[in-house]
C-alpha cells in the first residue's frame, strides 16, 4: 500500500509536467472503485486548468482553476501513470485523462480500493480527516508525548492512526519502531519524552531517506512515470521474519497486532 514515501514522489514527479496542462478529455472505463467516481467526475475534470499537484497524508490534490479541487487516493494497488496518448490500455486501467500536450494520466487500480473525486477546497479538510501530516514541521515530540497519554493502545496502534498522524503505514511505522528502538507492542502511555523524541527524529530521517530512494516498492508500486523505487533494499525489519537483524545480528520477528504483520528486533527494540 502506497504510504506518505510513495505519493510524496508521486507527486513531486507529476507536478512539474501536469501544471498549466489542460485536461482535455477524461475516460472512464470503470466507476466501482471503494467510493463510487461520482456520475459527474469526467464532466468536473474537462476543461479545467491543473494547478501544482501537492500531498496531504496519503492524498493527492490539485488544485484546479475554477477552485475546485481534483483528489485521488491509491488505495492498496493504485498507479496514477503519465504516458502517451497511444498508450495501450490494460485491464485495471480505469480512468485516463487526456492532457493537452496529447498525454495521458492512467489511473490503474487492480483492487479498486482507491478514491478519484473533484470537491470544493473547503470539502477537503473533511475528506483528508484531522491527522497531522507526519512531515509537518508543527508534528514535534511534546505533541506525540501529550497525545499518547492515557492512551490504551500500542505505540504501533498511535503511529499508524490517520486521525493522529496521517501518511505513516505498516512499513515506515515499523522501520521508524526499529529505528528509535520501541517495540511496536509498547502501550502508548509508557513511552517517556525520550522514546518520543527518538520517534520524531526516527520518522523524519526514514521518510527523506525513503523519498530520496523513490520509496518501497514490494509488490505493485510504481511512480507516477512507471518506476520502483528502492528503498525496500534498505529495511531494516519489514518483511525480514528470521533474518539477523543489521546491528545485532538477531533473528528479526513477527507478530500480528490488530491483523497486520509487525517486525522487529527483540534486542535492539524494548
Ligand atoms: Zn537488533
Amino acid at each position: 500500500m502506497p504510504e506518505l514515501p510513495e505519493v510524496e514522489t508521486i507527486a513531486r514527479g507529476l507536478a512539474p509536467e501536469l501544471e498549466g496542462r489542460t485536461v482535455t478529455g477524461v475516460v472512464v472505463r470503470e466507476t466501482r472503485l471503494r467510493a463510487p467516481l461520482a456520475p459527474d467526475f469526467a464532466r468536473r475534470l474537462t476543461g479545467r486548468r491543473l494547478g501544482r499537484m501537492g500531498r496531504t497524508g496519503k492524498y493527492l490534490l490539485t488544485p484546479l482553476d475554477d477552485g475546485r479541487v481534483w483528489l485521488v487516493h491509491l488505495g492498496m494497488t493504485g498507479r496514477l501513470t503519465l504516458g502517451g496518448l497511444h498508450r495501450v490500455a490494460l485491464v485495471h486501467d480505469h480512468v485516463a485523462l487526456v492532457l493537452d500536450d496529447r498525454r495521458t494520466l492512467v489511473y490503474h487500480d487492480p483492487r479498486r480500493f482507491g478514491r478519484l473525486d473533484v470537491m470544493a477546497a473547503a470539502e477537503i479538510a473533511g475528506i483528508v480527516g484531522p491527522g497531522i501530516d507526519a512531515l509537518d514541521v508543527s508534528l514535534t515530540a511534546s505533541w506525540l508525548f501529550a497525545r499518547s497519554r492515557g492512551r490504551r493502545t500500542t505505540a504501533k496502534a498511535l503511529l499508524m492512526d490517520q486521525h493522529a498522524i496521517a501518511g505513516l503505514g505498516n512499513i515506515y511505522v515499523s522501520e521508524l519502531l526499529f529505528r528509535a528502538g520501541v517495540r511496536p507492542r509498547r502501550r502508548a502511555a509508557r513511552l517517556s519524552r525520550e522514546d518520543c523524541e527518538r520517534l520524531i527524529a526516527a520518522m523524519r530521517t526514514v521518510l527523506s531517506e525513503a523519498i530520496a530512494r523513490g520509496g518501497s516498492s514490494i509488490s505493485d508500486y510504481r511512480d507516477g512515470f512507471d518506476r520502483a523505487g528502492s528503498f525496500q533494499n534498505e529495511h531494516a525489519v519489514y518483511d525480514r521474519a528470521g533474518q539477523p537483524c543489521c546491528r545485532c545480528a538477531t533473528a528479526i520477528r513477527n507478530i500480528v497486532i490488530t491483523g497486520r504483520s509487525s517486525f522487529y528486533c527483540p534486542s535492539c527494540q524494548r
